[in-house]
């Protein structure tokens, strides 16, 4: 990191105190963005960076329900709006028990790179909870989520800032958000959120975006490489949203997805991960991976440990933040992987990746390779502003060529800064312009 750039981290870090994750994420982007600050004096002039690393509005509130036991429970809320220079913040809420401050973000900093490189007019936010909706019944997450709404109703719109789905925020979740919005507004404001159901403005292809979009831009990957999906042995982390259109999108192309995780541990099935038993244990019985070898008897479940040993040509980290560490990278490396592709948000540590680079193994960072959730968020308020909506084939087809361009573009700019094949600092750094470039020509707001 060149010196004055040390010094914008360190001033991160005293003003940010007990925040790791966001400090990893504020690193990582400063690491790499060197060779584009040396090229351009004018943003060390503006202060871009100092600006980038604040979010323009914090919002912390309280968020008090009640139990089916009539008991009173109180959980803390979150909404950061980070940066607004290429348009509306945009980025999901985060429903999970480990969420705090820190954690959003983290999230909402990452935001902002990753929705500059869709190309589309989206800027940055990101918000959530302290909530567990796995701990709870329906009628209690439709109580959270309409007193979550109460406070959150009046720092969004659609064109203020738009949240949609992330962990523990699903379909159900948005379903409830929007029906309370709608409720205290007395406005069907379509554009508000994102990732609605499909009976109410929701847009085709947006639960599957994020899974495929992340297998699209491994395909890009291996096509550079004058290779391709088929016949790849993969492995996936997580079985949530994410994980389940990964894999289904590995075995359209010819892949096979022989792992698979949940916090409990994953199930290996080296005829191919089923996606209806997959989503049957996990949508809707909501229960643990392990029950997936009472339907697939071949299957082995394997408690308290990670995929990352199962050796396997491709990787998919599909769960959380910070998943892959130095002993998992190695375990990667030694099985054979040939590329780690983040379908999750940070799940590699800054060792692993230094681990997976020393060996050669190519490594697409979350900012580019999941940026196909948010990229059909966006077409998804493109058709709720034009009261349309389009069928699942064109959203599927947009959606891989936005993906093919977030890869030409982390390809192209490597290159032009004489580091080719590093996507994290491709990705860095293009995004990181397109915001400077807007932030300098709307002034010192
Ligand atoms: N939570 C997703 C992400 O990390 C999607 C955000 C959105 O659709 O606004 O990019």
């Amino acid at each position: 990191m060149p010196e004055t750039v040390e010094s914008v981290f360190a001033s991160v870090v005293s003003r940010n105190p007990g925040e790791p994750e966001f400090h990893q994420a504020v690193r990582e982007v400063l690491e790499s963005i060197g060779p584009a600050l040396a090229r351009h004096p004018e943003y060390a002039d503006a202060r871009i960076i100092e600006r980038i690393c604040e979010p323009e509005r914090q919002v912390i509130f309280r968020v008090p329900w009640e139990d089916d036991r009539g008991r009173v429970r109180v959980n803390r809320g979150f909404r950061v709006e980070f940066n607004s220079a290429l348009g509306p913040f945009k980025g999901g809420l985060r429903f999970h028990p480990s969420v705090y401050l820190g954690i959003v973000k983290f999230l909402g900093f990452e935001q902002i790179f990753k929705n500059a490189l869709t190309g589309l007019p989206i800027g940055a936010g990101k918000g959530g909870a302290d909530f567990d909706p796995k701990e709870c019944s329906d009628r209690e997450v439709m109580r959270f989520c309409q007193s979550y709404m109460t406070e959150l109703y009046r720092h969004i719109g659609a064109q203020t800032d738009v949240p949609a789905g992330d962990i523990g925020v699903g379909g159900r979740e948005i379903g409830y958000l929007f029906g309370q919005y709608k409720r205290i507004t007395n406005r069907y404001e379509s554009g508000v959120l994102t990732g609605k159901g499909l009976s109410y403005g929701g847009a085709q292809a947006r639960t599957e975006a994020t899974g495929y979009g992340a297998v699209f831009f491994a395909e890009e990957m291996l096509t550079q490489s004058e290779d391709s999906m088929d016949g790849k042995r993969v492995v996936v982390s997580g079985a949530g949203n994410v994980a389940i259109y990964a894999i289904q999108k590995v075995h359209q192309l010819g892949g096979r997805v022989v792992a698979c995780s949940d916090s409990s541990g994953y199930v290996l099935d080296e005829k191919g991960i089923d996606l209806d038993v997959l989503r049957e244990v996990k949508e809707r019985r909501r229960d643990r991976l392990a029950d997936y070898v009472r339907e697939v008897p071949h299957a082995v479940a394997v408690s308290g440990r990670t995929p990352w040993e199962v050796p396997c040509d491709l990787a998919l980290p599909c769960a959380t933040q910070n998943e892959i560490g130095g002993a998992e990278a190695a375990q990667l490396v030694a099985g054979g992987c040939v590329a780690v592709v983040e379908g999750a948000n940070m799940p590699t540590t800054p060792e692993a990746v230094r681990i997976l680079g020393r060996a050669g193994v190519r490594f697409a960072p979350g900012k580019a390779a999941n940026a196909g959730g948010v990229a059909v968020s966006a077409l998804e308020m493109q058709q709720n502003a034009a009261r349309e909506s389009w069928t699942f084939a064109e959203s599927e087809q947009r959606l891989r060529e936005t993906m093919r361009d977030i890869h030409a573009r982390c390809w192209a700019t490597a290159d032009e800064y004489g580091l080719p094949g590093d996507y994290v600092a491709g990705a860095n750094i293009n995004g990181f312009r397109r915001v400077a470039e807007a932030m300098l020509a709307q002034g010192l707001i």
